[in-house]
């Protein structure tokens, strides 16, 4: 086993149901699994296949493959108050519900929550203490859109934030920066970390997607938060080009401006070319590239301390490829997997005119962040 990397998965992560309900006659909950298909787009397919891909291919046993405790309410305290937290273990205890937009859940989900918070949270952990060099988190549900006081958009907890706050008390560590490539806006993060200057949260997103019609470019965070929040909102239809000049322009040169002891990754994998939730055109490839920057910029800056937890990404088959391909490159591994949708996605990418377009709309985002 290669201990450069670890991967945290828990089986019990891709038993929360956004549905409820009954498997045949038996009520969903402590030992009965969710039917297969019920309940919303986010589901656990994506990532159990994703898993799967990585047992099949070789890759699971040339990591650090492990599961982790749950987070503990402390942890949890010190990003959400009580009230919510009482107020979802009680629905969760009586078989489910909905407490806020768009993120219903079922019975127990509470402590599948409070064990997908605690996989980010440990593996911080592990990268911090020197286990590891790096760790990807297999989170489910997600958190990136989740409030302190609010669930949204599937994420019931603020994974990243319980993970960032844990280690500050734990390890010491002061300064994170936060890279977000789900496609969709990871404004739990930012509205958590807003007037903050000790965590630098960048989003790159699909301008409008999710929260539906939200941008963000101007938000750059507030009081002594004030230019700690970057979002690059890319326009739908963009691809591995606008990515790659978005990191060129922005986002390296923000992380390396601001020196992180730790970088984390939340990411999606919904910015893939067939997601049913966005329009973005990325591949394999453009994962492996943005996996690739993010090494380096941890090496630059904290001997490689990097950390990506995952979030989003509803296309079932496309999504264990993009996932595959992060955490081989984390783990420095090739296993010959070949990507069945990379050469299309690739001729799908947008004509010069559309990138240039696009360029042109990140050049005037360079300088509102004097980068
Ligand atoms: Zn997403």
């Amino acid at each position: 086993m290669n201990t450069q990397t670890a991967f945290f998965h828990d089986e019990k992560c891709l038993w929360h149901s956004t549905a409820g309900g009954f498997a045949l006659i038996a009520p969903v909950g402590g030992w009965v699994q969710p039917p297969a298909g019920a309940g919303l787009a986010e589901s656990p397919e994506s990532k159990r296949r994703m898993v799967s891909l990585m047992q099949v291919s070789g890759l699971a046993g040339k990591v650090d493959f492990r599961s982790a405790p749950m987070a503990t309410e402390e942890d949890l305290l010190r990003i959400h108050p009580q009230s919510y937290l009482e107020r979802f273990k009680a629905l969760s205890d009586a078989g489910g519900g909905e407490l806020g937009d768009f993120a219903p859940f079922g019975p127990g989900s509470y402590e599948i929550a409070k064990l997908s918070a605690g996989m980010a949270l440990h593996a911080v952990d592990s990268v911090l203490a020197g286990r590891n060099r790096n760790a990807y988190a297999m989170s489910r549900p997600p958190g990136h859109h989740c409030l302190a006081e609010m669930a949204m958009g599937f994420c019931l907890l603020a994974n990243i934030p319980i993970a960032i706050e844990a280690a500050r008390q734990r390890q010491g560590v002061q300064r994170v920066a936060v890279l977000d490539w789900d496609v969709h806006h990871g404004n739990g993060t930012q509205s958590i970390f807003y007037g903050r200057n000790d965590v630098l949260t960048i989003s790159m997103h699909q301008e409008g997607c999710f929260p539906p019609g939200y941008s963000g470019a101007d938000d750059r965070g507030a009081g002594e938060g004030l230019g700690f929040n970057i979002n690059v909102p890319l326009l739908p239809g963009g691809g591995h080009d606008a990515y790659a000049y978005a990191m060129e322009r922005i986002v390296i040169p923000a992380i390396d401006r601001f020196r992180p002891e730790l970088i984390i990754v939340a990411s999606g994998f919904d910015a893939n070319g067939v997601d049913p939730l966005a329009r973005m055109l990325l591949h394999s490839d453009s994962y492996r590239m943005l996996t690739q920057q993010a090494m380096a910029m941890a090496d630059r800056h904290c001997e490689g301390k990097l950390v990506v937890v995952h979030e989003g990404g509803y296309a079932e088959a496309a999504v264990p490829f993009c996932g595959h391909a992060v955490v081989e490159t984390l783990a420095a591994e090739s296993l010959g997997v070949e990507d069945p949708f990379l050469e299309l996605f690739q001729a799908w990418q947008p004509n010069p005119r559309f990138a240039a377009f696009q360029r042109g709309l990140i050049d005037e985002m360079v300088s509102l962040h004097g980068l």
